[in-house]
């Protein structure tokens, strides 16, 4: 109780804090329908492990979730597929930006993590295996209203398109990992299913209620395992914010997961699930407001993963 009145405190300030920023960065350009958002707005919603939730900004407005999606995409992946997925993705940190089409080439076509592009692709393919994208697409998207307790949250066509006209860097990524078999699907069917799990659309309500299942909520096993959920926190702290993973680290010292819709899941590990919206990029594709909304909330409340 006293924690939540505490982060109500908190939340009640930021308003004010950031009228003072003058530099919110600039929403993704390279995706049409996302680049016309107007950067200067924000949300957060936090839920807590005592079942309070709290929020600030416009918690109730729908943002695409863009690459937060592949930590439900490897959630599904990890239980399909078991040890025999990291065969096809790695585990490693890249350094390089979300796209880089060198990092793969280099490594033989396996992409170095399950959250840059290329390990996105890898287990959205994986995902597929074996039947439509539509039965892959209705998965995950149940997978994601049954975490978040919310039958309301749907995939955004118009953004699924407008990435599909212009994501020519993803179509290269995927056609590398065709050709070093990595994967065995048709490199579009893969990319169309892909393009669309990264449309599905929450707001940052929806996105703190799903993430409580990786900080702190228990799932039945077949759900998310204790020991998947581990997995997935530990990939979001070395390679969630691609290559500022470390920065983030250093900074604020949490598990995230961010897109460039401008949207960052930031866990507690047994004490809170934060969505954190802010849609104004940095250099590195990760919001450049919500970095700094993260880094105020952990600083103020005393969170952190090392003690
Ligand atoms: N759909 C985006 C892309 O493939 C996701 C990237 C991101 O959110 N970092 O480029």
């Amino acid at each position: 109780l006293e924690e939540s009145a505490k982060l109500a405190t908190v939340l009640e300030r930021l308003g004010d804090r950031l009228a003072a920023y003058d530099d919110w960065g600039q929403p993704a350009q390279y995706i049409p329908s996302l680049a016309r958002i107007p950067a200067r707005q924000f949300a957060v919603a936090a839920c807590l492990r005592s079942g309070q939730t709290v929020t600030a900004g416009s918690p109730e407005k729908r943002f695409s979730i863009q690459s937060i999606s592949k930590v439900f995409t490897l959630c599904l992946a990890m239980g399909r597929h078991g040890e025999q997925l990291w065969s096809w993705v790695g585990r490693e940190p890249s350094g390089t930006s979300f796209d880089s089409l060198s990092i793969l080439e280099a490594h033989g076509g396996k992409p170095r993590n399950p959250f840059d592009n290329a390990g996105a692709i890898v287990t959205t393919a994986s995902l597929l295996s074996g039947r439509e994208p539509k039965a892959a697409l209705t998965e995950l998207l149940d997978f994601v209203r049954y975490l978040a307790d919310d039958e309301g949250i749907y995939i955004d066509n118009e953004v699924a398109q407008s990435e599909a006209k212009t994501g020519f860097t993803n179509v290269a990524l995927a056609n590398l990992m065709r050709a070093k078999g990595t994967i065995l699907e048709p490199p579009e069917l893969v990319l169309g299913t892909y393009f669309h799990q990264c449309a599905i659309e929450m707001s940052a309500s929806q996105l703190a209620q799903a993430g409580r299942a990786l900080a702190f909520l228990p799932l039945a096993p077949s759900a998310i395992s204790v020991s998947q959920r581990r997995r997935v926190n530990a990939l979001m702290v070395t390679c969630g914010l691609y290559d500022q993973s470390g920065d983030f680290a250093f900074q604020v010292g949490l598990p995230a997961k961010s897109g460039v819709g401008g949207g960052l899941l930031l866990l507690v590990p047994n004490q809170a699930s934060i969505a954190i919206w802010a849609p104004g990029l940095n250099a590195k594709g990760n919001s450049k407001v919500g970095i700094r909304i993260a880094a105020h909330i952990a600083e103020e409340m005393n969170w952190s993963l090392y003690s």
